[in-house]
């Protein structure tokens, strides 16, 4: 059930209608390790400058996340920043700069080649295939990615699409992508290039399971407090795939649990600034929190209504 990802691992600087953090550990590969790691041994692929904390990554060490590959290479760690206003669910980038990603090609170990379940996390698509040609024979192919690569590298994204199972985006991702507006249509879209699965992130407002045979929707959390949504996407993504890759299994019944755990790690990342609260979490916090999603949208099947006379 060895579960590998690939993803930035970055320093980011956030502003939030709740305060200002920079610098702050971040990165899609750090989120869904940490969100992952509560359900499996992850193996993540990376690549740090020479400014890095990495002391800031032990406590991923400690949690079963093998650090085996993530590189440290000569020059700046990769940073983002971004501002989010009152409307937590769009925010702005306001840079990104590459540093040591601009030049990373992923060298796999050897060690890391046998891994049965892979998330490629938001990088350039040219990577995310050149990963996917390094694993020998993944069970299940998760792959993300965002505007920044959809705009700059569509041709990519598209080619590689054919070899994943599941595409995980957000809504307005979705969108762009397809070119249609209807999400069902967007979905049905996507799943013609290759992904059979498609799994739409709508922010607080929930999340929706496109299958051949299957949909199916988990509500956003309500929580009384919300810091900073940065990598929301990335720890839902932690829960979902961390949830498969420990049944083994992708039936229909584990991709719709499947949903709520990744919806109960995508509540958690957002309750404070960047991983922290992925850091403190426990899993009692976790199953507690999936049995409120039942109770959110458990119902009593209806008596039928009187028909109008
Ligand atoms: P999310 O909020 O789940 O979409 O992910 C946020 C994380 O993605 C942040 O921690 C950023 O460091 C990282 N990120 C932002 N832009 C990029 C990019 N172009 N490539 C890779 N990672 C990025």
């Amino acid at each position: 059930m060895s579960l590998l990802v690939v993803g930035s691992v970055a320093l980011d600087t956030i502003e939030t209608p709740f305060g200002r953090v920079s610098d702050t550990l971040g990165g899609s590969a750090t989120f869904f390790s940490a969100a992952a790691s509560f359900f499996c041994p992850v193996q993540l692929v990376g690549v740090v400058g020479h400014d890095f904390p990495v002391a800031e990554l032990e406590f991923l060490q400690r949690r079963g996340v093998d650090l085996a590959g993530v590189e440290r290479a000569s020059g700046e760690s990769f940073r983002w920043s971004g501002v989010y206003n009152y409307d937590l669910n769009s925010r702005e980038t306001l840079e990104t700069r590459l540093g040591v990603f601009a030049a990373f090609q992923p060298r796999i170990p050897e060690a890391f080649r046998d891994a049965r379940w892979l998330f490629l996390g938001n990088i350039d698509p040219v990577l995310q295939l050149d990963v996917l040609q390094q694993v020998r024979a993944p069970e299940l192919v998760a792959c993300d990615t965002m505007n920044y690569w959809i705009e700059g590298r569509r041709d990519e994204l598209i080619r590689l699409l054919e070899h994943v199972n599941v595409l995980m985006v957000n809504d307005a991702e979705a969108r762009e992508l397809s070119g249609e507006f209807n999400l069902l249509h967007a979905a049905r879209w996507i799943q013609a290039l290759g992904p059979e699965i498609v799994v739409v992130k709508k922010g607080e407002h929930g999340a929706i399971l496109f299958t051949p045979e299957v949909i199916f929707f988990a509500p956003g959390y309500p929580l009384e407090e919300i810091f900073d949504p940065t990598g929301a996407g990335d720890a839902f993504a932690g829960g979902f795939v961390g949830y498969l890759a420990r049944n083994g299994a992708v039936s229909s019944e584990h991709l719709r649990r499947a949903v709520v755990y990744g919806s109960a790690l995508g509540s958690f990342a957002v309750e404070r600034f960047g991983v922290r609260r992925l850091m403190d979490l426990t899993a009692e916090e976790i199953d507690d929190r999936v049995m409120h999603f039942r109770e959110l949208t458990a119902f009593d099947q209806p008596v039928a209504i009187r028909p109008v006379p």
